[in-house]
């Protein structure tokens, strides 16, 4: 069981590795979300509001597949897991809600059963997938780049820096209340 598991694994791999380099934003005029194969274009027109994008493509990531700043805006980008945090949490909720019916009953050894199974779900969840790498301002997601790199992880103080809400802030957080 062992041997189908990993040989379906290796297979996987294989055909995510000759997938192509494909980016994921939004629009940041009308928030629509969109998928672009980064290497097939140079500009983008977004269907729905007509805001017009311009890929900057250096020629390391045209002939090496290796993203070293933002396509769209060209700004510095970081690596981190591709992690569904919103399933994350769910499984860990579910497994605290399910755990503490179990507390209920008295039934302790279902209720840590249950909290260790939500435990593993996350950490198969965390390691399974794969990993992205963001752009710090857009916060564009590129997928199927060339790992054979080592990308910065995130750095708490670049993603405050590019940060649009906190941006947003220094503006004047109280402009919308005046009329009020
Ligand atoms: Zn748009
Ligand atoms: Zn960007």
């Amino acid at each position: 069981m062992w041997i189908v598991k990993a040989s379906k694994r290796s297979s996987q791999t294989t055909e995510q590795d000759s997938l192509p380099l494909t980016v994921t934003f939004a629009c940041e005029r009308c928030t629509t979300k969109h998928m672009l194969k980064v290497l097939s274009t140079s500009s983008f027109l977004c269907p729905v509001c007509g805001k017009e994008f311009e890929l900057h493509i250096p020629e390391k990531l045209r002939t090496e597949g290796i993203v070293e700043s933002c396509v769209l805006c060209q700004c510095p980008v970081y690596e981190r897991s591709d992690f569904d945090q919103k399933l994350g949490v769910s499984v860990a909720v579910a497994g605290i809600i399910a755990s503490l019916i179990f507390f209920g009953f008295d039934q302790i050894v279902p209720a840590f059963g249950v909290l260790g199974v939500a435990t593993i779900i996350d950490w198969f969840l965390y390691r399974k997938l794969g990993k992205v790498v963001c752009c710090y301002r857009c916060e564009a997601q590129y997928r199927n780049y060339n790992r054979n790199w080592t990308y910065p992880e995130c750095d708490l103080g670049l993603k405050e820096r590019y940060d649009p809400l906190t941006k947003g802030m220094t503006e004047d957080p109280t402009a919308g209340w005046r009329q009020y």
